[in-house]
Formats: C-alpha cells, sequence, structure tokens
C-alpha cells in the first residue's frame, strides 16, 4: 500500500549528490513504475506538489526543503529489442550502458559515467563529448495531469438537466489514471458557466449549473515522440516548467565494436577522475555560453578559483565546478552562483546561465 510507505520530514540531503537541503513535507521512494503512478495520484488527490528525484546530481534543494510529495524514482527494468533500448526512467544511465553492451549493442556509451537517470537525462537532455540524449531518444512515455494544456472538456452524456462532463486528451492517451468523469446536475441556461474542479466547462457546452459530484483527479499515460519535448542545449520542455514525469525512454541503439567501447568508458571515467574534484558537486554549474566561450574558462579568466561563501566554494580543480566543502548549505552554493554571475558579467560581458535546477523556495 502506497500510503503505509510515504514517510514525513525526510532530509533531502542524501538523495542528492550536492549533500544539501531540508526537509520534504511527504516523501516516498518508488521502486517501479506502477508505484510511481499511484505515487503521483496519492499527491493529487491530496492537492499536495509534486517533485520527482532521480540520482539528485542536477539539483540544488533549498534548506527550508520541499513542501508537497517527494519521489525519488528507482523503478529499474530494461528491455531491450533489436536496434532500441527501452529504460525505466529510475533506471541509472551507468546500469543502460552496461546493458546495452552486454547485448552486443552500443552507441550511447557518452552516457555511461554520467551519475544520473534515464528520467534526468531526458529531462535536462544530458550529454557530453557534444552527444546529447536528445541525439538518441526515439520516444519516452509521460505522465501528465489534467492541467497540462491541450485538453478540452466534453459533455459525454444528457439526460434531462444532468450532464456527465469527461475530459478530451489531445494526443493519444494510452492509459487514463485515477479517471472518475464528472456530473453536472441543475443545469440552467441563464448562468454563464460551471466550474469544474478548477476548470470552467466552455460556454457551448454547458451554460451554468451546480457541480453534483466534484471529480477525482485524472492523469494520462501518453507515449510521445522526441519532437515532444523540444529540445536544447541541456535543457527540455520538462526542464523549462511543463508539467510531466518521464515513465521510460527509449533510445536508439547500434553494433558496436565492444573493445572500443569499453576503452572509451574507461577513458572517460579516467579524465573525468583527472579533472573534476572529489567534493559533493552537480558536475559543471553553468552552462557554455557558446562553443567559444566556456564557462570554467570564464570563471578562471574572471580570477575567481577558490572564492569561498560559507562551505561553498569554487573548484580549485575545476572552475565551472561549486563544490560542498563539507559544511555548505544550499544558500550558500546560490549566494557563490549568483556572486560569480556578477563577476564574470562584470570581467568578461557574459551572462552565464545554471545547468543546475534550483528546487523549492531561495531568499
Ligand atoms: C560529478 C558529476 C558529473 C556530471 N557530469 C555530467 C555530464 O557530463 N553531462 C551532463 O549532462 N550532466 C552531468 N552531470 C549532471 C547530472 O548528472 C545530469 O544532468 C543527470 O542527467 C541528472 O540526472 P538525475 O537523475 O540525477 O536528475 P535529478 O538531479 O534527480 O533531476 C534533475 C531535474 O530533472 C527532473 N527529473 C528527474 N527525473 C525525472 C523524471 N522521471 N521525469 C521528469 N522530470 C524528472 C527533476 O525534477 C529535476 O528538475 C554531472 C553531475 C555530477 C555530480
Amino acid at each position: 500500500m502506497i500510503m503505509e510507505d510515504i514517510q514525513r520530514d525526510i532530509t533531502l540531503k542524501d538523495y542528492t549528490s550536492y549533500k544539501v537541503g531540508g526537509p520534504a513535507e511527504y516523501f516516498f521512494i518508488a521502486k517501479n513504475i506502477e508505484e510511481l503512478k499511484r505515487a503521483l495520484v496519492w499527491a493529487k488527490d491530496k492537492g499536495l506538489k509534486t517533485t520527482i528525484l532521480g540520482g539528485g546530481s542536477n539539483v540544488v534543494i533549498s534548506d527550508k526543503g520541499l513542501m508537497g510529495l517527494v519521489i525519488v524514482n528507482k523503478s529499474h527494468d530494461i528491455d531491450i529489442e533489436g536496434n532500441s533500448v527501452r529504460a525505466d526512467s529510475g533506471v541509472l544511465l551507468k546500469a543502460l550502458v552496461n546493458k546495452v553492451l552486454e547485448s552486443g549493442k552500443g552507441g550511447i556509451e557518452f552516457l555511461a559515467n554520467i551519475p544520473g537517470t534515464v528520467g534526468g537525462a531526458v529531462a535536462v537532455n544530458a550529454g557530453c563529448y557534444r552527444k546529447f540524449a536528445a541525439d538518441f531518444l526515439i520516444s519516452a512515455t509521460i505522465f501528465h495531469s489534467r492541467a497540462s494544456d491541450g485538453n478540452t472538456l466534453k459533455v459525454a452524456e444528457q439526460s434531462g438537466d444532468s450532464f456527465r462532463v469527461e475530459e478530451e486528451w489531445m494526443n493519444g492517451c494510452i492509459e487514463e489514471v485515477g479517471k472518475d468523469s464528472s456530473s453536472v446536475t441543475k443545469w440552467n441556461r441563464e448562468e454563464e458557466n460551471v466550474k469544474l474542479g478548477g476548470l470552467s466547462i466552455p460556454l457551448h457546452q454547458v451554460t451554468g449549473g451546480q457541480v453534483k459530484s466534484s471529480n477525482k483527479p485524472m492523469f494520462c499515460v501518453e507515449k510521445v515522440k522526441n519532437d515532444f519535448f523540444e529540445f536544447k542545449y541541456r535543457s527540455s520542455k520538462i526542464k523549462r516548467g511543463y508539467e510531466a514525469i518521464v515513465l521510460d525512454a527509449t533510445f536508439e541503439i547500434n553494433d558496436t565494436d565492444m573493445g572500443e567501447s569499453r576503452k572509451f568508458i574507461t577513458e572517460d571515467r579516467e579524465r573525468r577522475d583527472m579533472k573534476h574534484p572529489t567534493e559533493p558537486s552537480c558536475g559543471s554549474y553553468f552552462k557554455n555560453p557558446s562553443k567559444e566561450n566556456i564557462a570554467g574558462e570564464l570563471i578562471e579568466k574572471s580570477g575567481i578559483k577558490g572564492y569561498q561563501i560559507g562551505g561553498a566554494q569554487v573548484s580549485e580543480k575545476h572552475a565551472n565546478f561549486i563544490i560542498n566543502t563539507g559544511e555548505a548549505n544550499a544558500s550558500d552554493i546560490k549566494n557563490l552562483a549568483n556572486y560569480i554571475k556578477k563577476i564574470v558579467k562584470e570581467k568578461t560581458g557574459l551572462e552565464l546561465e545554471e545547468e543546475v535546477k534550483y528546487l523549492g523556495e531561495f531568499e
């Protein structure tokens, strides 16, 4: 049962690579996709905001914590068929690549040493060596709520002055979760419109009345193609605010030279060990403003390598890493990021933009 496994006031530090962040009001670890879906319905039913975490390797969570339900996604199934691999969104990228290589295929080795999940990689369009998750993503299954755009309400049945209203999904819904169509009674044409579950029923469908039973949450599980995500450099429609959860993703893979693939992964690991600091971080903090303007070089040129605010420091090893020296809190990290942006702007005239996602309230 979902309810019994939902915990209160769990510190989120332990679920992020930065080791910062206050408590989650409600907290749940989803071990598979069914649990993930049930937790989302539970939260919606309670009117709670939901935040999903994969590896927690690209977020800074507020010291005040997060209101609503935080779900840590540990779904883990992987299926390989021909030249494609379908993986649950909670699968770690390393596990995904290993499984693909075990099957004799490859092509997505660049993801192997990125410390996140499939869902996180799609949401933020993770990548390296000029390759991105978006280049290989064929399709994904997403879960989104009625608040999403593109849906209309329709009157499904009419009997006397009673109406049953259903939501019509614009894009093919392959599964409806938590569905309960709503009734409107005491219809009265003189009134302007009916509020139903926070939505107004269009005038041409019902022009007035009273909601008899408030409708339960309704979600749509939908299979979407790559273009749905409107990918950009280190960003997708989801990262930019569209409310949807990635349940699984299917990537293109191909025949590979196994020796070369393994060699690439080992060398990438060695390069990372050499260049990256060992202290907690979220990887590269800022996006490169352009191919010619590399964020780390701009920060270094601005003379602030090693600069520290509280427990957060610009890494001496790699200037685009803000590290947690041990006692940092989320505010230290954000304050240091703001300072870096200010100094780089003053010294180079260029604006830096965060790659990392801030979650929760900051001053
Ligand atoms: C040492 C280090 C090295 C790194 N190197 C790289 C690198 O080379 N390239 C790179 O791109 N990144 C790198 N990163 C950053 C990070 O690992 C990636 O961005 C990764 O893809 C984030 O995945 P995650 O599962 O940890 O996401 P999280 O940090 O858990 O989440 C990131 C965002 O995605 C959302 N999200 C997570 N799962 C889902 C889902 N299923 N559905 C919808 N939204 C979801 C979250 O709500 C959040 O807004 C590095 C990080 C570290 C610490």
